[in-house]
């Protein structure tokens, strides 16, 4: 009905300590019932997901364009089909995951046998963030749901037409008594923050990853933290030069207009090779996007306004205000940043200190291509890393020299789509990862359990200690 926003409107802002204690005290007496523990239970809430981005994939296209004017064809293949796929695998990989995992025993236990039992570790709470902001939202909670949980999805109030979707779409499709969408900001997940949770899964920025572990250290809760940092491309001369620059440009200003944690950050290339790289790179951006990208309706817009202008106060900064080789243009009023190229801006220039998080690419130029790792290993450990390049001791080099979240060698993001793969960050990008297998055992604590029976009880180990049993 009509009311029903002007009243989710109200109670979002109600949201205070004593409420969600009230709603940790509910979830937790529904974990006790034992009912998120049994398979069926499990199965019934991804069936439902399924059905929910069936069913509702219009609206949730609809919210996504409110929040971020992101292309429809985007929406399915980054938000839409990465959750099916999540739902999918879960589904049909569960009863093998629940299943406990044999162990070997040792000579003391002799005669035993031992075994991995993967349990639910009880109220989850997952806080998630606006860039995608539906598949970071509902991901972690399927990963949640396949462990046996009971949880709370705080939403970012950053995509507010998401945030509100989500909140609608689980009271309509999820078992209420077990899974809940609480919306807000700071004060609302301030709230839920002071509350004991078994885990907290926090998606979002180093900044406040910080707050989310020192609230969690007051209960002893162990924590997920999926964080962002600034993620480089090294660019060697012996290319493919066309589809190196269509995997950059995919994973830049495709990846949500560079407002994607795993989006190429920086690149790093020799000086002779930089020129060549940014005719192939202007030529790649237009392709995609046109003569005039502003126009293109293939293109995220920035989030907000805040965001807008902080990205302009990095573009108009004194110490990279020449160095603009590709677009520039911007419109405040749309929200809108072309793909931008700087080239040679100093390392010690905001753009090349802070996560851009948005369409402003630098590039910085080294003599050999070996040096670009001292200058990645000189800043904080990225969520990803990138190389492009036909040389295989490079490659090797790089795996084995740089430490980061991930990484994809000749290409960029991609990896993100492997579920095989762990996806999560090391030192300031995160801690812990999901995906596949992964988001199940995130969300699980591994019991070891070991079985004796009573036969073959010796006295060796038991006192008095008698010089015999020494002598054994
Ligand atoms: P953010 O940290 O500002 O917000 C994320 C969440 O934290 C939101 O739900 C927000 O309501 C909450 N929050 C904000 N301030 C808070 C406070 N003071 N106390 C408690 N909760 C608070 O991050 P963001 O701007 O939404 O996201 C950008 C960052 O997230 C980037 O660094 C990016 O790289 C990272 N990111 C990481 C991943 C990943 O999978 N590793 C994915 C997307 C984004």
């Amino acid at each position: 009905s009509a009311k029903l926003p002007v009243m989710m409107e109200e109670k979002k802002k109600t949201f205070d300590a004593n409420e969600a204690a009230l709603l940790v005290k509910e979830l937790n007496e529904s974990f006790r019932t034992g009912k998120t523990k049994s398979y069926e239970w499990r199965v019934s809430q991804l069936k439902s997901i399924e059905k929910m981005v069936v069913e509702r994939e219009k609206d949730i296209c609809e919210a996504l364009y409110k929040d971020l004017s992101k292309p429809e064809f985007e929406a399915f293949v980054s938000e839409i089909a990465m959750v099916k796929s999540s739902c999918k695998e879960a589904l049909k990989e569960l009863k093998h995951w629940m299943k406990p995992e044999k162990a070997k025993t040792s000579m003391e236990t002799y005669p035993s046998s031992a075994e991995i039992v993967s349990e639910p570790l009880g109220a989850v709470l997952v806080i998630s963030t606006w860039n995608y902001p539906f598949s970071l939202s509902v991901k972690p909670v399927i990963g949640a749901i396949t462990a046996g949980n009971a949880t709370v999805l705080k939403p970012s109030e950053i995509a507010p037409a998401t945030s509100s979707l989500l909140s609608k779409l689980f009271e309509e499709y999820l078992d209420r008594s077990a899974v809940r969408v609480v919306e807000g900001d700071v004060p609302q997940t301030t709230a839920l923050l002071e509350q004991k949770w078994d885990k907290i899964f926090y998606t979002g920025s180093p900044r406040v990853g910080r707050i989310i572990m020192t609230a969690a250290a007051k209960h002893l809760t162990p924590v997920v933290l999926e964080l962002g940092g600034k993620c480089p491309a090294v660019i060697d001369s012996d290319v493919d030069l066309q589809v190196t620059a269509r995997r950059i440009v995919a994973g830049k200003w495709q990846a949500n207009n560079g407002q994607a944690c795993i989006s190429v950050d920086y690149i790093i290339t020799t000086k002779d090779f930089a020129p060549k790289l940014i005719d192939a790179l202007r030529k790649g951006i237009e392709e995609c996007f046109g003569t005039d990208p502003m126009e293109s309706k293939d293109i995220s817009r920035i989030v907000s306004s805040n965001h807008f202008s902080r990205l302009q106060s990095l573009m108009d900064e004194y110490k990279v205000y020449n160095k603009i080789v590709v677009g520039g243009q911007r419109n405040q009023k749309e929200l809108k940043i072309a793909p931008t190229i700087f080239l040679d801006v100093p390392g010690d220039s905001q753009l090349m200190q802070e996560e851009i998080f948005g369409p402003l690419l630098p590039i910085i130029t080294v003599e050999n291509v070996k040096d670009s790792i001292d200058l990645i290993n000189s800043k904080p450990k990225p969520l990803a890393a990138y190389l492009f390049t036909n040389n295989d001791k490079l490659k090797n080099y790089f795996v084995q020299s740089v430490s980061s979240g991930g990484m994809a060698i000749n290409d960029t993001v991609l990896h993100v789509t492997v579920s095989s793969l762990p996806f999560g960050g090391v030192g300031e990008s995160g801690m812990g990862s999901y995906h596949g297998k992964f988001s199940f055992d995130a969300f699980s604590h591994k019991k070891a359990v070991l079985y004796r029976s009573f036969s073959g009880d010796s006295s060796v180990r038991y006192p008095p200690y008698t010089p015999e049993k020494q002598k054994l």
